[in-house]
């Protein structure tokens, strides 16, 4: 039997995300800025009145200017900005689809989600022009469907890519009024895909999780639902975690701003500039990912930090040890760090620490309960379905579930079977009171800093180095964080060294996807008769290598 939320089911509204978030075109909307620049907060900011606005604006030019159709692809490279929120509903508005990339991708990693997502246009954040123009050129993508995004609308710094033949900036294809009214949605439409975010669930490249009005709505309304009842206190939140993932799309573009909180927005992440933005804007609500809590709990300006606004922490993207909990709490007023957990393919979240709103006593090392309308179980490799307390693969069903990975049937029906559920790839258990723990990852997945490593591709990027025989990679466990090590088989007779093969690799991927965790050389990559290679014969070499370091 599968395990249900000890939550009762709640009612999903039947609406598509703009009616949802901004009722109608015209209904009245507050005018207290709630988007907010961190660096610049008196004059790039945003009310939810002008997000709506602005939003209009995009959609109207996305359907009247670029002359886009419902479901063509727009794909945004940008860090975030307070105008980030209103391309994910001017886009959708336009009844297209956004997709976001990682700001730091090289023109390899960009052109292949130019090419894998389709995409038509493309919105760049200035200083990734030149990335961009060089993706597009190896993918035959038209350069004048790039355009400049950021936020220095008033006045666009229009030389510092006057010499690439793009489309220009953002705001020169958008409406001159907001006069777009967007199409109310039939509830059999709200299966439409709004969001692709990448992912590369439990195997192989990244894939595009295809995201719904109606996964969206369900999900951020599960999450207000577990929130429970409004603080007695204003809530200001800081955005830190990128917008362009599942976990920052779903805090900072929807939920903030459909319960009217009030977010600082920080363009790129630094954690001593964090700890002022923290001090200086009284943040109360902080959203984090482990190696951020890793830096509350060891970084030496915390202890000179103001911190007494924050009133809640929660962490999710990957694992959090307990040690690292206690340190870092021991550093606040009196706050207890809890836990989410969650996928891109579950739109954000689906088991989530709430203990307080059950009236459950906290416990260390748990994520949480299953969240409402959601229930998991828990299999074994035969496919059995297993009990309280014995570990398993989680599966997880529920509204807020992916339609499905983009354009790739067979991965999609690998992941979710006919009747919902969809096989996370984590190993989870779940204890006597229905708090679930996640002890280890089935898929191939690494996790960097909260980013997706996908060591198919690593492994594809090694193998066209001309001295690479064979590659295998893996992720190694480094305080409460991952680092990607590679086995490499060298081909007979070169002389390529660890230093070459990093040095290719810097050019190549991002940053988080270097080689950290080192490079061993290898007779032979173990795998199985089809091919297939056995990761887990190299994690327990990785751990035995590490143990003996
Ligand atoms: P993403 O799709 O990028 O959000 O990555 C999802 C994966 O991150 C999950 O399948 C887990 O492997 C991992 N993950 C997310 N949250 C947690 C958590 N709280 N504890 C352990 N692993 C997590």
């Amino acid at each position: 039997m599968p395990f249900k939320s000890p939550f009762p089911d709640i009612e999903i509204p039947q609406v598509d995300l703009l009616t949802w978030l901004f009722e109608s075109p015209d209904a009245p909307l507050p005018d207290e800025p709630i988007y907010l620049d961190s660096i610049n907060p008196e004059e790039k900011h945003l009310s939810l009145n002008e997000y709506r606005s602005w939003a209009r604006r995009v959609a109207g030019g996305i359907q009247g200017k670029l002359g886009l159709k419902p479901q063509d692809k727009i794909l945004v490279f940008s860090s975030n900005n307070i105008y980030f929120p209103v391309l994910l509903m001017g886009i959708v508005g336009s009844e297209c689809v956004l997709t976001g990339a990682n700001p730091t991708f090289t023109p390899r990693e960009l052109a292949y989600q130019i090419k894998d997502v389709h995409a038509k246009a493309l919105f760049v954040a200035p200083d990734s022009v030149s990335t961009a123009f060089e993706a597009a050129k190896t993918t035959g993508f038209d350069t004048r469907k790039i355009f400049v995004f950021d936020d220095n609308v008033k006045n666009p710094n229009r030389s510092a890519w006057a010499k690439y033949p793009i489309g220009g900036y953002w705001t020169d294809i958008l409406s001159e009024k907001d006069d777009f009214r967007w199409r109310r949605l039939p509830v059999g439409e709200l299966n439409t895909t709004v969001a692709i975010n990448y992912s590369s669930g439990t195997t192989g490249m990244p894939k595009g999780v295809e995201i719904t009005h109606r996964n969206f709505v369900s999900n951020i309304s599960q999450s207000i639902h577990m929130d429970g009842d409004k603080p007695d206190y204003e809530p200001v939140n800081l955005a830190a975690i990128p917008m362009y993932h599942a976990y920052g799309m779903a805090a900072f573009v929807l939920q903030s701003a459909k319960t009217g909180v009030k977010v600082y927005v920080m363009p790129k992440f630094d954690f001593l500039e964090y700890l002022k933005c923290i001090e200086k804007y009284k943040v109360t609500s902080i959203a984090a990912v482990p190696p951020i809590v890793v830096a509350f709990a060891k970084h030496p300006a915390v202890n000179k930090t103001d911190l007494s606004s924050v009133k809640s922490i929660g962490c999710g993207a990957a694992p959090l040890s307990a040690e690292t909990a206690i340190a870092a709490e021991a550093k606040f007023n009196g706050v207890r760090i809890l836990q989410g957990y969650g996928l891109s393919e579950v739109t954000c979240a689906v088991i989530v620490q709430r203990e307080n709103k059950l009236n459950v006593n906290p416990k260390r090392g748990t994520v949480g309960h299953i969240a409402p309308n959601c229930e998991a179980k828990l299999v074994d490799a035969e496919g059995k379905e297993l009990g309280r307390n014995q570990p398993g693969e989680l599966w997880v069903r529920g509204p807020n579930v992916m339609k499905g990975y983009y354009n790739k049937p067979e991965a999609t029906a690998d992941t979710i079977t006919p009747d919902g559920w969809l096989k996370t790839g984590d190993v989870a258990y779940v204890d006597d009171e229905g708090l679930w723990y996640i002890v280890d990852r089935k898929k191939e997945l690494i996790k960097t800093s909260g980013y997706q490593v996908a060591p198919a591709e690593l492994e594809a990027v090694l193998l066209e180095h001309p001295d690479v025989a064979d590659a295998g990679v893996i992720g190694i466990k480094w305080a409460d964080n991952e680092r990607p090590r590679a086995y490499i088989v060298k081909n007979v007779g070169s002389k390529v060294t660890s230093d070459d093969i990093q040095k290719y690799m810097s050019k190549v991927c991002s940053s988080y996807k270097q080689l950290t965790g080192g490079i061993v050389w290898v007779d032979e990559i173990p795998k199985n008769p089809s091919g297939k290679i056995l990761r887990k014969l190299l994690r327990e070499r990785a751990a035995k290598e590490v143990q003996d370091t």
